[in-house]
């Protein structure tokens, strides 16, 4: 209850535009909070950021990934760098996600995926999976599958011959999705859906995950979607990208003028939020380019737009309710370091 109450402290203080200050009060004291209960309750609806950042290799903000658990399922949506680590820091065996999805190809969104993929197979407790990878994504991703099974080949051969290891766990399933419902198991429905993330990145996804009447929408990697709009509006949570450059660092490098013009500005991430009216928007794939510090983005949504908006951190939490006529949300945030 405590962290709960807390929790909503930090919602209200952030949507002040007041964000660092705040975040740091409770960060270590509600370590893994969310885990511990996940053990006491019957039922779930939670998003999880496993990596809230972009390809600039940072340790504070792993690679894009985001987990999101309703009833008996885990989905886990984008493989950036060190989702593997974010998940087993929630203690969460890799094994024990029940299917993955990718957005589209873009390697900050893969390059985890290998990762998760063989080290879930292994035997410790942070592996253990005894069934094939059930993998959506758009056209292309059976040629992903089958690229990593040739890449690794050897690894594989080696493991079953030396350690045993049963051959089960190390199927891939692929399945290459379009727009529309994809995955439907449990009264957990996840539907994609087509963002815009420039005219040469297509298919690009978003994807909702509807549960018990509630509803969860990941932009994906998009600038301003009115498909975004319509499949956010009336949701519990939006998982939106955003990216900031300095008007110095987009002069004195060129490719940031690419990346402006792929991903939401702070203005067309205000526009989507105005438009669509999530209960909470909570923002992940996060790039500061330049001299950009979290204070100046979160003052410039802030100045667009009045309703409650979080900058999310890796292992920040959300519970969403599980009854339809629950309303309302928890957030935690778990501390992203491992220093035991
Ligand atoms: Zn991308
Ligand atoms: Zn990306």
């Amino acid at each position: 209850m405590k962290s709960t109450y807390l929790a909503a402290l930090l919602v209200g203080l952030l949507t002040t535009g007041v964000s660092q200050a705040a975040e740091s009060s409770f960060i270590n004291n509600h370590d893994h909070a969310p885990a511990t209960a996940t053990q006491a309750r019957p039922d779930i609806f939670r998003v999880s950021l496993l990596g809230t950042g972009t390809p600039v290799p940072q340790i504070s903000r792993g690679g894009y990934s985001t987990l999101v658990e309703a009833g008996n399922q885990k989905l886990v949506f984008d493989f950036g760098r060190n989702s593997a680590t974010r998940l087993w820091q929630l203690h969460i065996p890799i094994g024990r996600v029940n299917a993955f999805f990718l957005t589209h190809f873009h390697s900050d969104h893969t390059n985890g995926l290998a990762d998760l993929w063989l080290t879930g197979w292994l035997q410790p407790a942070y592996g253990q999976r005894h069934a094939p990878m059930e993998l959506y994504g758009p056209k292309s991703t059976d040629a992903l599958a089958s690229g990593l099974q040739q890449a690794y080949a050897t690894d594989i051969a080696t493991r079953v011959k030396d350690e045993g290891t049963p051959l089960d766990g190390v199927e891939i399933n692929s399945h290459e999705v379009t727009a529309g419902v994809v995955y439907n198991h449990d009264g957990v429905k996840v539907t994609a859906f087509d963002n815009d993330h420039g005219v040469n990145i297509k298919p690009s996804f978003g994807y909702r995950i509807d549960y018990h009447g509630h509803s969860v929408v990941l932009s994906g990697d998009t600038r301003y979607s009115p498909e975004v709009v319509k499949q956010a509006k009336g949701a519990d949570l939006l998982v939106h990208c955003v990216s900031m450059t300095s008007a110095e660092q987009m002069k004195a490098n060129p490719g940031y003028k690419a990346i402006a013009g792929h991903l939401a500005s702070p203005e067309q991430a205000a526009q989507v939020m105005n438009e669509a009216k999530p209960a909470l928007t909570v923002f992940s794939h996060i790039g500061l380019n330049g001299k950009i510090r979290v204070k100046d983005l979160a003052q410039d949504l802030r100045a667009r737009y009045s309703g409650p908006f979080v900058i999310g951190n890796d292992l920040m939490q959300i519970d969403l309710p599980t009854t339809p006529s629950g309303k309302g949300y928890a957030l935690w945030q778990s501390e992203n370091i491992d220093n035991k």
